[in-house]
C-alpha cells in the first residue's frame, strides 16, 4: 500500500512533461495520494506500453482498502466504499454514505411516480452547496415477477437516480433487471439459499450485488469469498440491520467488526456495508412519527459507524433533514474546511449608503451571516476576508484574520471604500474588535464593531445606520 508522493513517484515516468495539468510529476504524485487525482490523468502513463506493468502496479497500491463500488450511471451515479481509514481524523472519509429511498410494486403507479419525483427533486441548502437523496430502493412486495418489471419500468422513466431491486426471488430480479438493462442497478440479495441463482444473474448481467447474512459474519464472509472466487467484483455487505435492543447491539458490533477488519487488510470481508434504518417501521412502533424519529436515529448511528448505503422510508423533513446533514458533515473532508470565495457579495440590492460588512470565508459563519442579513432585507455588501477556511473567533486569534488580511481582501475584491460608498464605514464582526484600530489605521476609514452574533443584526442595523 503507497501512502506518500515519494513512493508514489517512483512509478510515474518522471519526464516533469505536465501534460497531466501538474508542474512535475512529484506535484502529481501528491495529487494520488490525496485522491484528487487519478492515474488515468497521465496520459504517457496510459498510453506508453513500456509503463504498463508500472501502471498496474500502481492501481493496485493505490486501490482503497475498502473495495469502491458504483451503482447506477451518469452524473448520478452512486460510489460507495473507498475508504482507508476508520477514523475520519486519520485521512478522511470518502464517499459519503448513500441513502435510498423505497418504494413498493403493490402501489399504485401514480403514488410510485410521485414518491420517485419526491426523491428525485429533494433538495436541501446548506453552506454553499445542495444536499440531494441518492437512489430508489424498488422492493416486490408482491413477490410477482410482471408486477416488479412494470414497477421498475415505472422508475427508471422517471428518474436518473440510480436504482437497487429488492427481491429474494430469483426470478423477480431476473425480470427486474430485463427491464433496466443498463442503468447498472444494485441486486439486493444473495442469501444462503439464493446465492447460486442470484450470483448467475449479478456475473450475466454484470452488476453489482448485495450478499446478506442476517448476523452472521461467518455466513456473510463465505457468500462475499464464494462471489469473488466466481469472478463477482462488485459486492456489498448486509448483515442484517435490528432495530432495537440487542438486536441493534448485535448489529452495531458486526459493522464494527467487519469494517475493522477489512481495513486492516482482511480482503475477503473489505467491501461496503449497508444499513437499513427502514426496519424502525418494523420494530412495532405504531406512530408514524415515533418510527420516523427511530428511523433516522438508526441512520445516524450506521452514518457514523460505518454505512456506506442505507435504505430508507421516511420522507417527512424532520426524518431527511438531519440524515443528509449529518452524513455530509461526517463526509467533509477534514483537511480543508469548507470554504466560499473570498470576495465581495452583494446581499440584497445594495447601493452607495448600504453598509459594509466583512466576515471570514468559512462557509458555516458566511452562509450564517449571509441569511442573517437576507432574511431581514438588510441590503449591504458583504466580503469575504480569507482566513484558510476558519471562523471568526478563532481566525482572529489565530492570525488568520488580522487588519492586514481585510486590507488585502478589500484591494483583491476590486472594492473601494472611499469612491464605491459615500459613508466609508465598515461593520467589523463583534468576535474581532481588537482589530478596530488596527483596521482603522490600514484602510483610513470608520470602524463601527458590530454585535458578537450576526443574529442580533437587524437590531444593531436599527440603532447604529446610519453612522
Ligand atoms: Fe509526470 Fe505524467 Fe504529469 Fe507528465 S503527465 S508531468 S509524466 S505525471
Amino acid at each position: 500500500k503507497i501512502n506518500s508522493p515519494l513512493e508514489a513517484y517512483k512509478y510515474l515516468p518522471q519526464t516533469n512533461c505536465g501534460e497531466c495539468g501538474q508542474p512535475t510529476c512529484m506535484a502529481f504524485a501528491s495529487t494520488l495520494i490525496d485522491r484528487s487525482g487519478k492515474t488515468t490523468d497521465c496520459p504517457p502513463l496510459i498510453k506508453e506500453k513500456k509503463f504498463a506493468k508500472k501502471l498496474a502496479e500502481l492501481d493496485r497500491l493505490l486501490a482503497p482498502e475498502i473495495r469502491q463500488v458504483t451503482i447506477g450511471v451518469g452524473e448520478r451515479a452512486a460510489n460507495i466504499g473507498g475508504d482507508d481509514v476508520l477514523y475520519r481524523h486519520k485521512l478522511t472519509f470518502f464517499n459519503k454514505t448513500k441513502m435510498f429511498f423505497d418504494v413498493a410494486d403493490n402501489m399504485d403507479e401514480a403514488a410510485i411516480v410521485e414518491r420517485v419525483k419526491k426523491i428525485s427533486d429533494y433538495k436541501k441548502f446548506y453552506v454553499g452547496r445542495n444536499l440531494l437523496l441518492d437512489g430508489v430502493a424498488i422492493r416486490a412486495a408482491s413477490n410477482d415477477p410482471a408486477k416488479f418489471a412494470t414497477a421498475v419500468k415505472k422508475v427508471i422513466e422517471n428518474t436518473e437516480l440510480p436504482v437497487i431491486l429488492c427481491s429474494f426471488n430469483p426470478a423477480v430480479l431476473k425480470a427486474g433487471l430485463e427491464v433496466a438493462k443498463g442503468k447498472n442497478p444494485l441486486l439486493y440479495a444473495a442469501n444462503k439459499d439464493n446465492w447460486k441463482e442470484v450470483g448467475e444473474l449479478a456475473l450475466e448481467y454484470n452488476v453489482p450485488v448485495v450478499v446478506s447474512a442476517f448476523n452472521d459474519l461467518d455466513g456473510l464472509k463465505t457468500l462475499a469469498k464464494t462471489f469473488a472466487e466466481a469472478g463477482i467484483k462488485d459486492i456489498v455487505l448486509d448483515p442484517g440491520t435490528y432495530p432495537t435492543g440487542k438486536g441493534l447491539k448485535d448489529t452495531f458490533t458486526n459493522f464494527l467488526k467487519i469494517r475493522r477488519a477489512g481495513i486492516m487488510g482482511d480482503t475477503e470481508i473489505a467491501y461496503p456495508i449497508m444499513a437499513m434504518p427502514l426496519t424502525a417501521w418494523m420494530a412495532g412502533i405504531a406512530d408514524p412519527v415515533s418510527a420516523s424519529y427511530w428511523e433516522t436515529v438508526l441512520a445516524s448511528i450506521f452514518t457514523i459507524r460505518y454505512g456506506d448505503i442505507m435504505l430508507l422510508h421516511s420522507m417527512e423533513p424532520y426524518a431527511t433533514m438531519p440524515e443528509v446533514h449529518l452524513a455530509e458533515t461526517i463526509y467533509t473532508d477534514p483537511r480543508s474546511p469548507v470554504a466560499v470565495d473570498s470576495k465581495m457579495y452583494k446581499v440584497g440590492n445594495p447601493t452607495a449608503d448600504s453598509p459594509v460588512l466583512f466576515t471570514t470565508n468559512f462557509a458555516l459563519t458566511y452562509y450564517t451571516v449571509e441569511s442573517d442579513l437576507a432574511s431581514n432585507g438588510i441590503d449591504c455588501w458583504l466580503l469575504a476576508v480569507n482566513t484558510d477556511g476558519i471562523g471568526v473567533e478563532a481566525a482572529a486569534a489565530g492570525g488568520q484574520l488580522t487588519a492586514d488580511k481585510v486590507k488585502d481582501a478589500f484591494e483583491k475584491s476590486g472594492f473601494d471604500l472611499k469612491s464605491d460608498v459615500t459613508h466609508n464605514s465598515v461593520v467589523i464582526p463583534g468576535l474581532a474588535a481588537r482589530l478596530q484600530g488596527d483596521i482603522e489605521d490600514k484602510l483610513n476609514v470608520k470602524v463601527m464593531v458590530g454585535p458578537m452574533d450576526s443574529g442580533r443584526l437587524p437590531g444593531w442595523m436599527e440603532k447604529n445606520w446610519p453612522p
